[in-house]
């Protein structure tokens, strides 16, 4: 999980980022939220990103200039974890051998007696790679089928964390515990854990993850920094930031487009790779939304609901571009990006395919070679 795959979020990831690059990332850390924040998300992104052994954007320029455009791609790209080096590879599959997990079981039909997260940690892996790292308590229970009863954090897997962390990490810098849902750490087990938590052994990242850290035990609570992790996915302030950004991205690939600068084109193909296909998904959705505008502008001869400022000028400048026969074109282009983008595709190869294509729409007769 790199941090560009989780929407949103920006403020929150930013301070994340900059505790790493700041070499403060405190021992034992509380991530807690609502059930609909991505507290588990980004607490992964966070480990992936502190143990990334090739870690992006960081001497890279905020802003850099193709043709005589400023781009400011940074703003989808930032600071990330590379997400191919091994430790990363190893990360977004949930088997890296430094990153430990530890969460609420009970008994079940498969573990009938003393029940422990390792005994559950295929399932753990599966549960929250299928539902993206985004699903509570009560999925998790149903998904291992403890049934009516509740989970706890118990004696045995304290005793766990504490073999666990006495041994030496296998590969990485950073040994990572991620304690999830440490308000069902029961009460007479948590004393085994306390001196650990305070003085963990050298590079040790605890995260604990909660949705009510009102019933975590208190001397727990005051041995954690608490991080608090907003509900929405996308903040209003996030959106507004981001659709800025998509708006200024558009506008300056169509200029490409336009100009036909073909290297200038491989070089958006590939900067745009690297903002991870969340992103890019966000972008091709952004460019078919103004390809809707345009065409709504066209046949009303009148400009669309809802939109102004510079947004509206660049659609009144773009729309003549988008004429009847251009607009089937433009909307199956970029909808085919979209379907390619989730499936995987070669994205450098795609951006550039499709600049290419949209090189042709505005110059017939353009060969680019
Ligand atoms: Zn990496």
């Amino acid at each position: 999980m790199k941090f560009s795959d989780i929407d949103g979020n920006e403020e929150i990831k930013r301070k994340l980022i900059q505790t790493v690059l700041d070499q403060r990332v405190s021992h034992a850390q509380l991530f807690f939220g609502p059930e609909d924040s991505r507290k588990t998300a980004l607490a992964i992104a966070y480990a992936q990103f502190i143990n990334c052994t090739n870690k992006q954007g960081i001497t890279r320029e905020k802003e850099f200039t193709i043709y005589d455009l400023r781009f400011t791609i940074d703003a989808v790209n930032g600071i990330d974890s590379c997400g191919s080096c091994p430790s990363c590879i190893k990360y977004q599959k949930l088997i890296h051998p430094d990153l430990h997990f530890i969460f609420p079981v009970s008994t079940t039909k498969r573990v009938t007696k003393k029940p422990q997260s390792k005994h559950f940690i295929e399932d753990w892996r599966k549960f929250l790679l299928e539902n993206n790292f985004n699903s509570g308590l009560q999925s998790w229970y149903e998904y291992i089928g403890i049934e009516n009863k509740q989970g706890i954090i118990n004696a045995d897997d304290c005793n766990e964390i504490i073999t666990t962390l006495s041994y030496k990490s296998y590969e990485s810098d950073y040994k990572v515990m991620i304690i999830w849902m440490v308000e069902k750490l029961y009460y007479t087990a948590a004393p085994k854990i306390l001196k650990i938590l305070e003085e963990p052994p050298d590079k040790t990242l605890f995260i604990l993850i909660s949705e009510e850290p009102d019933q975590i035990i208190k001397t727990i609570l005051s041995r954690t920094l608490m991080v608090k992790i907003p509900r929405s996915a996308l903040s209003a302030n996030a959106t507004t930031e981001e659709e800025t950004f998509h708006l200024e991205a558009f506008r300056n690939w169509m200029r490409l487009c336009f100009a036909g600068k073909i290297p200038d084109l491989i070089t958006f193909a590939s900067e745009i790779t690297k903002a991870g296909r969340e992103k890019q998904k966000e972008f091709l959705t952004y460019a078919l939304k103004v390809v809707g505008y345009c065409a709504t502008m066209n046949y009303s001869q009148k400009d669309p609901q809802g939109i102004e400022g510079e947004e509206l000028t660049f659609i009144r400048n773009f729309s003549p571009y988008i004429a009847s026969g251009n607009l089937v074109e433009f909307n199956t282009l970029l909808n085919d990006a979209i379907f390619h983008v989730e499936r995987n595709a070669h994205t450098a190869t795609l951006f550039l395919d499709l600049s290419l294509k949209i090189v042709r729409k505005f110059k017939p007769n353009f060969l680019p070679l």
